[in-house]
């Protein structure tokens, strides 16, 4: 994030001096266009890019801003620096009723719900006698301050973009933090983010709703600055162009909003009078160009034109500045023997399909368990029922005398079971340290807002140091600043298991962690797999390995068929005529 800050200052330093420049109006004018789309497309890049949230209907929440301070200043005469938080009142109350109702929806429902959204306001607008009808209000006052008018020009220029620079610092700021880290997991999808005790809706509604402050402030500034408000600025097209503008600069990173902002109203510009010339009649045909370069865009530079610089960019390893940073506090745990898992009777039934017949077993503090069966036996989904993942049909789980059998696993994991998965989720754009980091969800409390203000400080320096001891504890501490992507198979298990482990578990549940790892990474986890358990740290393992299993673990249970065939040490399971039966023609 450090190039971004700089970027930023730089940014912050020209303004006073392009407003002094003696440039032409129309210049400024243009300038101050693309600074309101920019905050609008800021909005998108969280929303969308990083959240993989897709919103047609931005343009709506612009026109919540612009005709709440238009109606209200002319109707009431109340000070525009007051409808804007009235304005942003209401586009906060719309934002948490369409995003409650909206957000569940997966796939193609959000960005139609959006679009939906977009159509009924413009035509609510549109119809509406108080709000002017399709002409909308007219004759605003432009903004002042005292008597200083504030509100056209440079002195605009200033406001505008002073207002967008600090948006996107606290934007910035919001990424690289606790809850930043867990609005980048949505992406990864919400099993992962869930399992690390995040709220996964939580986290939509509000970046669904910080997008929508973003565009009610752009519509605020846009109703002063054009003193008059019409339906179109606010329709389903520009809600579509607002997007074009997003996806074109990159909508992945803070700076596509400004690149996109820019280039699509320029270019916006110049096509509405170049291609009516050409063609030699007048209508909006630079839609079908940006139509067009969209498709481009999206086929040949996915991630936007910002990409190819971000790219060439180089990444300096952050700055390791948490070596004074007080440990996260711990929670108690177990005393060695006590019973940490108590599974009893868990059933699953997919249809007529008993995947899951009837398993007990238990887990003691410092043991290491093995669940082991051929394939199909029913292993991953006993995984999934203790874990949270899936509703069990009946059974009930205990995790240290609590009964966990219907707690989600958001709530799981908060008590201290951590889990890895069979198939590694990770976030590909984030370092390992990140990473890492987000395994430490549940022990902070750092929430957007103090994120954005960067009050947050202290708690980021104690996740860092956690992350950084994990994976130190693991062997991967010469990898803290590798982005995660580039791990080879083995190193991204283990990632995981840091990860795991900056959780504060009292019971670490590995699925499958020897799958895909070469030998000697195999004997690197036998390693470190004893070394936890001789750290006290109960286990719970799903493995197919039988080396590895028959190796570290103290207890075994075996499953066939859904039904436990038998369980018991590792010797005592390597003599038993039934399991060798079971494996027969499957294991080496
Ligand atoms: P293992 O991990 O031991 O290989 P699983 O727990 O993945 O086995 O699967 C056990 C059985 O349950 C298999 O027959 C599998 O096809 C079935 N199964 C697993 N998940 C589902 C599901 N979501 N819907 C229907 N059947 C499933
Ligand atoms: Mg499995």
């Amino acid at each position: 994030m450090n190039k971004e800050k700089l970027f930023i200052s730089l940014l912050a330093v020209s303004i006073p001096v392009i407003a002094l420049l003696p440039l032409p109006d129309f210049w400024i004018v243009q300038l101050n266009y693309i600074g309101l789309y920019a905050l609008v497309c800021l909005g998108l890049v969280l929303l969308t890019g990083v959240g993989g949230l897709t919103s047609f209907g931005q343009a709506a929440f612009v026109g919540i801003g612009a005709y709440t301070t238009a109606w209200l200043t002319l109707n009431t005469g109340i000070s525009p620096w007051i409808t804007l938080f009235i304005g942003l009142g209401l586009t906060a109350i719309s934002a948490l009723v369409i995003g409650t109702i909206t957000l569940r929806m997966s796939g193609h429902y959000l960005p139609l719900a959006t679009i939906a959204w977009g159509l009924s306001l413009y035509y609510l607008m549109g119809n509406l006698d108080e709000l002017g009808k399709y002409d909308g209000l007219l004759g605003l006052k432009s903004l002042s301050l005292g008597s200083v008018d504030i509100g056209q020009g440079r002195m605009f220029f200033v406001l505008t973009w002073a207002i967008l620079i600090t948006s996107a610092i606290a934007l910035i700021n919001l990424l690289d933090s606790r809850a930043g880290r867990a609005i980048r997991s949505l992406k990864a999808g919400s099993l992962m983010a869930e399992a690390m005790g995040i709220n996964t809706f939580r986290y939509k509604v509000t970046i669904f709703l910080i997008a929508a402050l973003f565009a009610s402030v752009a519509g605020w500034l846009m109703a002063h600055f054009q003193r008059t408000v019409n339906p179109s600025a606010f329709g389903l097209k520009m809600g579509i162009e607002y997007l074009f503008m997003a996806v074109i600069g990159g909508v992945g990173y803070v700076w596509g909003a400004f690149v996109g902002a820019g280039l699509i109203k320029l270019l916006d510009d110049y096509l509405q009078v170049a291609l009516p010339a050409l063609i030699g009649t007048s209508g909006s045909y630079e839609v079908i160009v940006f139509g067009i370069a969209m498709v481009l865009v999206l086929k040949y530079l996915p991630n936007g034109i910002w990409s190819l610089v971000a790219n060439k960019l180089p990444r300096p390893p952050r700055k390791i500045d948490w070596h004074d940073a007080k440990p996260l506090s711990t929670r108690t745990k177990p005393a060695l023997g006590e019973l940490v898992l108590k599974v009893e009777k868990i059933r699953k039934q997919f249809g007529g399909l008993t995947a899951v017949n009837d398993i007990s077993f238990d887990i003691h503090a410092g043991q290491i368990v093995g669940l082991i069966g051929p394939n199909g036996a029913g292993k991953s989904t006993t995984f999934n029922l203790i874990t949270g993942v899936m509703p069990k049909t009946t059974g009930q789980v205990f995790y240290r005398g609590q009964d966990i059998s219907a707690a989600p696993s958001r709530v799981i994991a908060r008590q201290g079971m951590a889990r890895t998965f069979q198939h590694v989720k990770m976030l590909n754009d984030m370092t390992v340290l990140e990473n890492v980091a987000l395994g430490a969800y549940t022990r902070g409390h750092c929430d957007v807002i103090s994120s954005m203000l960067r009050t947050n400080k202290n708690e980021e320096q104690r996740f860092m140091k956690e992350a950084q001891q994990q994976l130190e504890r693991i062997g991967m501490g010469q990898y803290l600043h590798e982005l995660a992507g580039n791990l080879a198979m083995g190193p991204q298990r283990l990632m995981e298991i840091a990860r795991a482990l900056c959780c504060d578990p009292a019971l670490l549940l590995l699925d499958e962690p020897a799958a895909g790892l070469r030998h000697k990474e195999k004997q690197e986890l036998i390693k470190i797999l004893r070394q936890l358990k001789n750290e006290g740290m109960s286990i719970l393992l799903v493995e197919h390995d039988m080396d590895l299993v028959m190796n570290v673990c103290d207890h075994l249970v075996v499953m066939e068929f859904g039904t436990l065939l038998t369980q018991g040490t590792p010797s005592e399971i390597q003599a038993s005529p039934a399991v060798r039966a079971a494996y027969l023609g499957m294991e080496h």
